[in-house]
């Protein structure tokens, strides 16, 4: 059980940097949603833990909000995941969050759950990440040393370095997440873990596709994986070469066979390339969908609707009787 002498809620980060001074030399630890922290300790995990001071980041106004800076979307790190779900900036802007979010947990938690929390978290099954990864993110992190905050953006590649291993230092907190906006692109998340509902990811892959003006042709792809290595991944010779390739499904398919080298999970290898490369083409199809965009008579279906779309979910290609 999680366990603290004082839950401190500050509503300004000079207020949270003052709490940590406070209690430095690992006597506290930041909380925003506990969706994971609360979960996290317990018996095999990490058992009962106590610490005397839970600083709880949620009331911070400087960790709020959401606005488009020269094309640039900035996210305040406490954005929850249903907020990708109903905002109409947020899904007009970052067209596959709310596909990724529509997959993650249940009503409940997506309303706890927050971004910022998921990416320091960096669990390899963790859902948010992929798509912030395909949108070229980067965090904001600050901290305060002798009175002055300091700053420093690192590329999201570069931040998640392995399990539950991030580069977020001692003192520091994750202020925002930057990533490019998606807006005129086509989205799609798909997801398959060990059951049907509140599923750890076992494989996941997000999609972003732009297709020119003839409509016939793709002007841009992001593709990133999850779930099938220590980190997330962008799979960038993906992107490469559907660049400007004409809108076929052979086209779709060789560029998804590239995917197979990104699985480098040690369990259930063959499985996980199986499913992988079969969401990649799945998704590609159903984001020119979201677009738009036919793609020999499979797009322009509705993506997939999850219960919190209002639907019941369609079984992921690849992976019938493996749950
Ligand atoms: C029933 C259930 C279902 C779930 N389903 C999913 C799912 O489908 N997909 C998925 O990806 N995850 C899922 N999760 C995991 C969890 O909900 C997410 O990872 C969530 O986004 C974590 O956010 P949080 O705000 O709750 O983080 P918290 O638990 O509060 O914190 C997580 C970590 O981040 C740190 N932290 C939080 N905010 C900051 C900040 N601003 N700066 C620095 N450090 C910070 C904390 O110190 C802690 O180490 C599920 C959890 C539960 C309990």
């Amino acid at each position: 059980m999680l366990t603290c002498d004082h839950y401190l809620m500050p509503a300004s980060l000079d207020e949270v940097f003052a709490l940590m001074d406070e209690h430095r030399g690992g006597r506290y630890r930041l909380v925003a949603g506990c969706t994971d922290v609360v979960p996290w300790a317990r018996p095999a995990r990490a058992d009962d833990v106590h610490y005397p001071a839970l600083i709880d980041l949620t009331r911070v106004s400087e960790l709020n909000g959401v606005e488009l800076r020269g094309g640039r979307v900035h996210l305040g790190a406490n954005t929850t995941f249903q907020e990708f779900l109903e905002d109409a900036f947020l899904r007009r802007q970052l067209p596959v969050k709310r596909h990724c979010a529509a997959w993650f947990a249940d009503d409940q938690i997506r309303r706890q759950a927050t971004l910022g929390g998921n990416l320091v978290n960096a669990s390899p099954a963790a859902d948010g990440a992929p798509p912030m990864l395909a949108m070229d993110s980067a965090v904001v992190l600050i901290s305060r040393k002798n009175g002055a905050r300091q700053q420093r953006i690192l590329p999201l590649t570069e931040f998640i370095i392995g399990p539950a291993e991030t580069r977020l230092e001692e003192g520091e907190v994750l202020m925002a997440i930057e990533c490019d906006s998606m807006h005129g692109y086509g989205g799609a998340f798909k997801k398959v873990g060990h059951r049907r509902s509140l599923v750890i990811s076992v494989a996941c892959a997000a999609i972003l596709v732009k297709v020119d003006e003839t409509r016939r042709r793709f002007a841009d792809a992001r593709v990133a994986l999850g779930g099938i290595g220590p980190v997330p991944v962008r799979a960038v010779e993906i992107e490469q070469h559907l660049q400007g390739k004409p809108i076929t499904l052979e086209a779709i398919e060789a560029a998804a066979d590239l995917s197979i080298g990104h699985v480098q999970s040690r369990t259930r290898q063959d499985y996980r390339r199986e499913v992988t490369r079969n969401f990649v083409v799945d998704a590609i199809v159903e984001a020119l969908g979201d677009a738009g965009v036919n793609v020999d008579g499979r797009g322009g279906e509705p993506a997939p609707m999850s219960p919190a779309l209002g639907g019941m979910g369609r079984e992921p290609a690849g992976i019938r009787g493996d749950r």
